[in-house]
C-alpha cells in the first residue's frame, strides 16, 4: 500500500520532537521529572475554584482582576501585567512577537528544554551559547553572540536543569551591552526558591523599570503548586507586553485558574512556609550528593543536577528502578526534582550506590 500524501509541514516543524513531559510515576514511584511542588492543594484554594465563573461562560480574556491583584502587589499598572496560560505560553508569545524568518533568538545551553522550539516555530534561529563548567550562564559569550539579526533574549535564572543563578550584577552588565531595541526575557520561573543573597530578582530589583526591553516572567506552576491549572505571568513595558497579548491564543486562561491563582496570593504566608521546606530538603540532598562525591552544581530551584555525563541513562535508569523517576538528559546530566520527604533519603540512598 502506497503512504496516503499528508499535508506538506513546515521542515523546522517536522525536525522538531513534539514537548515530551517528564515521565508519569507509577503508584509506588516518587515522580521527581518535572520540578513539580509535592504538597496537596490549600483548602483555601481548592475552595476557590468552587466559585468560578460557569463553565458554560468564557472567562475574562485579560485575567483583569488577577493583573490588578499582581500590578498593586509589584506596584506597576494592570496594564504592565499580562497573564498567559503559564509562563512557557509567555514565552511563545513573546518570541512569536520579536522574531521571524532571518531573525536570532539567543539562549544559553543546557536550559530549559521549551527553549529550542521557540524560535524555531517563530521561523526563526536559535543561537545557543554554552553554559560555563559550572554550569551558569556565560552572559559575557551570551552578549558576544548578539549580531544585527538578534531580535530576543532568553536569561533563565535559576537556570533549569543545572540550578545556578545570574547574580544581579552580572545582569545589571549585561543590560547594559545588549542593545535596547533587543528583547531580555527574564526567566525567573524559580524565583521564590532562591536563597543566594546576590541573585538577580527582576521585579524586586525593578530592571524593568529603567529597561523597556527586559521583561520578567515568573509562574504559579511551582512554588504556588499549581502547574495543573496553567497560569504564569510576565511584567514589563505596556506595549512589548500587548505585542504578547497580540499573538498570544485569546482565553487560554480560565476562570478556574485566575481564581487559583489571587487564591494563592491571599495565602502567600503559607505556601513560601512549604518553599522553606523544599529548601531545606534541597539543602540535605546538595550536602548529601556531594559527601558522595557527586559534582552538584549551587541547587537555586526546587532541583538538583547531577553532571553523569555519558553514564546518564544507566544512572538514571537505576533511579527508575528504584521508584525514583528523574529527567535524564542522554550524555550531559540528570534532573531530581526536590520532592516529598521520603524522595530526599531514597534519593541519597539510590545515589550512593551509583558512584
Ligand atoms: N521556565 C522554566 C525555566 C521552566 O522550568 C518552566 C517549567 N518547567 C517554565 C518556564 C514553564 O512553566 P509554566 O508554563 O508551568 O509556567
Amino acid at each position: 500500500m502506497t503512504e496516503p500524501t499528508l499535508p506538506r509541514i513546515r521542515p523546522a516543524i517536522a525536525s522538531l520532537a513534539p514537548y515530551r513531559q517528564g515521565t508519569q510515576a507509577g503508584p509506588e514511584a516518587f515522580k521527581l521529572s518535572s520540578n513539580e511542588n509535592p504538597f496537596d492543594p490549600l483548602p483555601s484554594v481548592l475552595d476557590a475554584l468552587q466559585h468560578t465563573t460557569p463553565m458554560n461562560r468564557y472567562p475574562d480574556a485579560t485575567a483583569g482582576r488577577l493583573r490588578a491583584r499582581l500590578g498593586a502587589r509589584y506596584g506597576v499598572e494592570p496594564e504592565r501585567v499580562h497573564v498567559a496560560s503559564g509562563s512557557v505560553a509567555i514565552l511563545h508569545q513573546l518570541v512569536l512577537a520579536t522574531a521571524s524568518v532571518g531573525d536570532e533568538v539567543v539562549y544559553a545551553w543546557r536550559s530549559f528544554e521549551a527553549y529550542p522550539s521557540l524560535p524555531l516555530v517563530a521561523g526563526a534561529t536559535g543561537v545557543q551559547v554554552p553554559l560555563t563548567a559550572d554550569a551558569r550562564h556565560d552572559l559575557d559569550a551570551m552578549a558576544d553572540a548578539v549580531t544585527d539579526r538578534t531580535r530576543a533574549i532568553i536569561v533563565c535564572t535559576p537556570n533549569n536543569p543545572t540550578g545556578p543563578i545570574v547574580t544581579s550584577a552580572e545582569f545589571a552588565a549585561f543590560v547594559d551591552r545588549v542593545p535596547s531595541d533587543v528583547l531580555i526575557i527574564l526567566d525567573e520561573a524559580y524565583a521564590e526558591f532562591v536563597t543566594a543573597p546576590d541573585a538577580v530578582d527582576g521585579l524586586a530589583g525593578r530592571v524593568f523599570e529603567a529597561h523597556p526591553n527586559v521583561v520578567v516572567l515568573r509562574t504559579f506552576s511551582k512554588a504556588y503548586g499549581l502547574a495543573g491549572l496553567r497560569v504564569g505571568y510576565a511584567i514589563g513595558h505596556e506595549k512589548v507586553l500587548d505585542a504578547a497579548r497580540t499573538t498570544g491564543i485569546p482565553l487560554s486562561v480560565t476562570s478556574a485558574a485566575e481564581n487559583a491563582a489571587i487564591a494563592s496570593l491571599d495565602a502567600e504566608a503559607e505556601l513560601l512556609e512549604r518553599v522553606a521546606v523544599i529548601v531545606e530538603r534541597r539543602a540535605r540532598l546538595v550536602e548529601g550528593l556531594r559527601a558522595q562525591g557527586w559534582e552538584v552544581p549551587d541547587a537555586q530551584g526546587n532541583f538538583v543536577w547531577l553532571p553523569t555525563g555519558a553514564r546518564t541513562d544507566e544512572v538514571a535508569a537505576a533511579f527508575v528502578d528504584a521508584d525514583l523517576i528523574v529527567r535524564p538528559f542522554s550524555g550531559d546530566g540528570i534532573r531530581i526534582s526536590v520532592g516529598e520527604e521520603e524522595a530526599v533519603a531514597r534519593v541519597l540512598e539510590v545515589a550512593a550506590t551509583l558512584r
